[in-house]
């Protein structure tokens, strides 16, 4: 199949990556050149380590290399024109992710299903952008995208079950566990994590414990693989509190409201693993 990804940053190199390994043409689309030089870099890096662990594959570098031939960088919107299928994956702001779905309901073609892979914005509330908000839909995947299982299945109300049933299996040829879940902020996924995100950092905030301890706590004792505020950083703390407030404003229930020290790394260009810094540094 023919897979444009929108965004070639954190999550849309791993979704691209993904898609590239499991035999597809996959177009890259980005803003700028520069953003897309440093995903094609990160997908080389991290296609590498996973080659490197595979035993299943005799000759490695042909097999890289394949995978690289199938990824076509760009940052012009012309070749999404033979795209079959749409995985949006931009910044977490709904102005953004607007220009860019309304520009897709043009250079796309007709009967092509487009997705977000939006942590918490209203599918629905995307999906009624385009022409077509019946071949729309969530498909959340997580981070790192090549790593882990999960990918969320957001219908909005005016999806339609074949799009539903085409993303479930593009889900399963990708490798990875589709879960359905229905519209509401922050879907399942975030509405249980952020919540706990933040109140690590309010308890940071507040002096109860010092980063690495409120890691260990909840690692040693609750058996997560990552503490919470290492979590954050891995994330990105922009994409913590952009969620965090689609949350606030979408229950309207202060227990949602972001943690002022959360807002002013963000102002600091902390904003984590990305950038070097945020609760620990890199
Ligand atoms: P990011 O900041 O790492 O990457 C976003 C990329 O989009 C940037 O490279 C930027 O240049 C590009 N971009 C912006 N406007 C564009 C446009 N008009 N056309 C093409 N490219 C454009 O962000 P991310 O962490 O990859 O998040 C992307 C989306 O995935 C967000 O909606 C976010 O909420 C969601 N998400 C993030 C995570 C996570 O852990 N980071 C997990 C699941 C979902």
């Amino acid at each position: 199949m023919k897979i444009a990804v929108i965004g070639a940053g954190t999550m849309g190199n791993g979704i691209a990556q993904v898609a590239a390994t499991n035999g597809h043409q996959v177009i890259l689309k980005e803003i700028e050149a520069a953003a897309l030089e440093r995903g094609m870099a990160s997908i080389r890096k991290s296609l590498s380590k996973i080659v490197s662990k595979r035993d299943d594959i005799e000759d490695k570098q042909a097999f890289e290399h394949e995978v690289l031939e199938r990824l076509h960088p760009t940052t012009d919107w012309e070749p999404l024109s033979e795209a079959e299928f749409a995985v949006e994956a931009v910044f977490e702001s709904y102005q953004i992710k607007k220009e860019v779905l309304e520009k897709l309901d043009q250079v796309c073609p007709q009967d092509i299903v487009l997705s977000s892979n939006t942590s918490s914005i209203s599918i629905t509330r995307l999906g009624s952008i385009l022409k077509r908000p019946e071949r729309f839909i969530g498909m959340h995947f997580m981070n790192p995208v090549p790593l882990m299982k999960l990918v969320e299945i957001i219908r909005g109300l005016a999806t339609s079950d074949d799009t539903y049933q085409k993303t479930r299996d593009l889900s399963e040829q990708l490798e990875k566990i589709p879960v359905e879940v229905n519209d509401s902020p922050g879907f399942v996924s975030n509405r249980v994590l952020m919540p706990m995100i933040n109140e690590a950092i309010f308890a940071y905030q507040e002096g109860v414990a010092e980063v690495e301890n409120i890691d260990a706590v909840m690692k040693l004792g609750m058996n997560h693989p990552m503490g919470p505020l290492k979590l954050a950083d891995l994330i990105g703390l922009d994409v913590c509190l952009d969620v965090l407030n689609v949350l606030y404003d979408g229950f309207k229930d202060p227990r949602y409201r972001p943690c002022a020290l959360l807002q002013r790394m963000v102002d600091a260009g902390w904003l984590g693993r990305k950038t070097g810094r945020g609760f620990y540094q890199y």
